[in-house]
């Protein structure tokens, strides 16, 4: 693709997404696609709202329990609050570093970079299946004190990798520099909701957008060699549950999440 080529003519998953979250950052083949998801899956826009109550919910909890350094892999286009506003709400100090590979988030990404506290925010224009890169990079690399806890989120993203081979590996080498008291946060689509999930996995497909839905035990997998933090891997409204979870129903939630610490 040639640099700053944003594809407008074919669908891409944050600009589908943004449009089901009512954004503007989208165009009419996303548009397109996003209707035809909705055709399945009329409560879509809950599951993503529920989704991104997740993100801010596991990283408050985490930024409660004093970590300080951030590693967003798939962050998507900005919709507030962001990740770095929930963190440095809690912690005006947490350094962050988003990082995606679609180029209209990177063409958004100096909205990204505006810190909402004194810490650092870096925007990394990478694939998260290149781990390698991502942690040779100076952000990570030189941004980051590996002596001290980092949390590394996959939130809504890892459907994209089909191979459940992949993401082990993917993870396992996110993970590997991180010393101990480090948290992995983690959000994928699934249907065992509700199988008309099944349709709107199929139309993201049909659309040249890579979607795999995955079960419990899979996510649980995701997770082995960590700890799970309390109530273990559970669709997101029910990790936590603020008042906006309460009246949310099952099936409209498209998502299991989980937080886990390593040893
Ligand atoms: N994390 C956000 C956005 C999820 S949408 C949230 O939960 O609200 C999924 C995001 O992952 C998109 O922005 C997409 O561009 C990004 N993405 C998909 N595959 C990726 C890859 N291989 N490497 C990096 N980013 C990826």
């Amino acid at each position: 693709m040639p640099p700053g080529d944003l594809e407008t003519d074919r669908p891409h998953s944050a600009r589908i997404y943004d449009y089901l979250l009512g954004g503007k950052d989208n165009f009419e083949a996303d548009r397109r696609a996003a209707e035809a998801a909705l055709k399945h899956t009329p409560l879509l826009p809950i599951s993503m709202r529920a989704n991104r109550r997740f993100m801010a919910k596991a990283v408050t909890y985490l930024a409660e329990r004093g970590i300080r350094q951030f590693l967003d892999l798939g962050t998507g286009l900005p919709t507030s609050p962001n990740l770095h506003e929930v963190v440095q709400s809690v912690a005006p100090e947490a350094t962050i570093v988003y990082v995606d590979n679609d180029p209209l988030v990177l063409t958004h990404a100096r909205a990204l970079l505006t810190p909402a506290g004194t810490g650092t925010i870096s925007y990394l224009d990478a694939d998260l299946r290149e781990p390698e890169t991502i942690l040779g990079d100076d952000a990570v690399a030189k941004g980051f004190d590996l002596t001290k806890p980092v949390a590394v989120t996959l939130i809504a993203v890892l459907q994209h990798v089909i191979d459940d081979d992949q993401v082990r590996a993917i993870i396992g080498k996110l993970m590997a520099p991180m010393p101990s008291g480090s948290a992995l946060v983690l959000s994928v689509v699934t249907t065992e909701n509700d199988k008309a999930g099944e349709g709107t996995v199929k139309t993201y497909n049909q659309n040249g957008v890579p979607v795999v839905a995955r079960t419990h035990a899979a996510v649980q997998a995701l997770f082995s060699g960590f700890d799970l933090v309390e109530p273990g891997v559970v669709a997101v409204h029910r990790w936590h549950p603020t008042e906006a979870d309460q009246g949310v129903a099952d099936a409209a939630v498209f998502m299991y999440g989980g937080v886990a610490v390593k040893n």
